[in-house]
């Protein structure tokens, strides 16, 4: 085995280890900034030896496999995770290479959204009954967590404002589930004082909640959830079972202005969601929500930058996990700010 062959097999049984503790156990053993550091190392690696990378690598995957404890939901479309950048030179880079792709040097409208610390899960409504929910899983394939999802109060079990109108009988919904901090504080405070082991931050919390077995634990968790995307829209067609895609029948064609059409049917969306008439602003934007990260009421760990065009979104497409049209601008990790705040103390 050569060198990088040898450090890229080790790099991605540990990152095995890591998801399989993280997404499948809801109890991480190290940092996201470790673990996002050794995944950087991987694809880095990667990057420099293409003939070294394997569909299986955890470069290439979306997640964590379901749970079988759950009933399983193939998603009639995937859903994906968002590639990350840590600089504002690498979200430059970015927008470079959307352009690039685009062929146009063209400013771009971007949809802005606090990049939201939970689970993302997927809602489906028939004639605006919602029947059924899913966790993200691998992309592909999900838990059924539907029974667990009905017993948050912000999502709603009915659609506002659909009755009598001509409206596609299925709409998915996508969004992150997440557990508010005084949520998180007050179980880890209650779990301290029973002697058991506490959750190692809001999103473990609202994972484990989520994937219970007896919902009457989810439904004293005090989830929330805001929505972010839309999934399938469309109608069944009776002739061969198959469903009709009828996304921009109702839909607009921004991905802001469609966020602002869940809310009007009732599902919630995150107040600090902002449309940027550039790339310029972007910067603006992030450094807005860091200085108000800890003053909000759940927990985030960076921005994402969505390109708002729907038309420039299908143009772009996706890469093996995640969109090429979106990004998570993310925030350097809390553990390392506190290092550097104790340096600067002693001296
Ligand atoms: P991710 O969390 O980096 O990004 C994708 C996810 O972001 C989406 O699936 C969705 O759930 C969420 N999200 C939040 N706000 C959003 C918004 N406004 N729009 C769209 N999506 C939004 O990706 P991931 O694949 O879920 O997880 C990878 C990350 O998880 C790593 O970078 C690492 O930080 C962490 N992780 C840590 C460990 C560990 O052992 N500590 C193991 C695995 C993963």
């Amino acid at each position: 085995m050569s060198n990088a062959e040898d450090k890229i097999s080790q790099l991605q049984q540990q990152l095995n280890q890591y998801n399989h503790e993280y997404y499948l156990l809801d109890q991480p053993s190290v940092p996201d900034a470790e673990y996002d550091r050794l995944m950087n190392a991987l694809i880095a690696l990667e990057t420099e030896n293409p003939e070294l990378k394997t569909i299986d690598s955890p470069s290439q995957k979306v997640g964590g496999q379901a749970l079988k404890s759950f009933t399983q939901v193939t998603h009639q479309q995937p859903m994906l995770s968002l590639d990350n950048v840590f600089s504002l030179d690498d979200f430059h880079a970015f927008v470079k290479r959307v352009k690039d792709r685009l062929n146009s040097d063209q400013s771009l409208a971007f949809c802005a959204e606090p990049k939201l610390d939970g689970l993302a899960v997927s809602l489906r409504y028939e004639q605006g009954i919602l029947v059924q929910a899913a966790t993200r899983g691998d992309g592909r394939v999900g838990e059924n967590i539907t029974t667990n999802i009905r017993t948050i109060k912000s999502i709603p079990l009915k659609l506002r404002g659909i009755a009598g109108k001509d409206f596609p009988s299925i709409v998915e919904v996508r969004g992150e589930v997440f557990m508010p901090k005084a949520s998180f504080n007050a179980l880890n405070e209650l779990a301290n004082k029973r002697g058991d082991k506490g959750f190692a931050n809001p999103r473990n919390a609202a994972a484990g909640s989520l994937r219970q077995l007896d919902s009457k634990i989810t439904a004293k968790r005090n989830l929330a959830f805001y929505a972010y995307s839309l999934g399938f829209v469309g109608d069944f067609t009776a002739a061969n079972g198959e469903s009709k895609d009828l996304t921009h029948e109702f839909f607009a064609d921004s991905h802001h202005q469609r966020l602002c059409q869940l809310k009007t049917l009732g599902l919630p969306m995150c107040p600090e969601v902002r449309l940027l008439a550039n790339e310029q602003a972007a910067d603006g934007f992030y450094q807005d929500i860091l200085a108000k990260r800890s003053a909000l009421s759940y927990e985030i760990d960076g921005t994402v930058f969505k390109v708002d065009d729907i038309s420039l979104q299908q143009r772009l497409g996706f890469v093996a996990r995640a969109p090429r049209w979106a990004i998570a601008y993310k925030f350097p990790a809390e553990e390392e700010l506190t290092c550097v705040e104790d340096v600067e103390f002693q001296v």
